[in-house]
């Protein structure tokens, strides 16, 4: 289970749609507090270039993004990018993601994230102790307080 305020789910898509910009793919990571299991403190809005279809994150600041993480005692709990049309985790997705932790969430919104702020239509995956990915519902597995 995930907890996130409502701000820091508007501010995600915020981020997603004014980098995106209704063309491109775009991603931001939550990060929380190793203290507090499963809460989200912080977004970040990773270094990234981006096509229509596919995003890649810049080694060079995810090196700086691990050893913040390990100074402050963060996690990256989740990875939030978003597709064109509906939203689904691709087998580039399944390759993709910044880190192979059980329990790490990688949500995918729709639509460049032009919709509605909100959980609905978003497709999330979470990765199994067996490093394979499992679907779950949104709403179940993600708390907007
Ligand atoms: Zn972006």
């Amino acid at each position: 289970m995930l907890r996130l305020r409502r701000e820091l789910l508007e501010e995600t898509f915020e981020h997603l749609r004014a980098c995106g910009a209704g063309r491109r793919e775009c991603v931001a990571y939550w990060l929380g507090p190793r203290s507090q299991d499963g809460e989200v403190s912080e977004i970040v809005h990773p270094g990234h270039s981006a096509t229509a279809t596919s995003y890649d994150v810049d080694g060079s600041w995810l090196n700086e993004l691990w050893v913040r993480l390990a100074r402050q005692e963060l996690e990256l709990r989740a990875q939030v990018h978003t597709h064109p049309g509906s939203a689904f985790h691709s087998s580039r997705d399944n390759h993709m993601a910044a880190i192979q932790t059980a329990g790490f969430a990688s949500l995918v919104i729709p639509r460049f994230a032009l919709g509605d702020v909100s959980l609905e239509g978003v497709h999330l995956e979470r990765r199994g102790s067996d490093g394979g990915w499992q679907a779950a519902n949104a709403s179940d597995a993600i708390e907007v307080t």
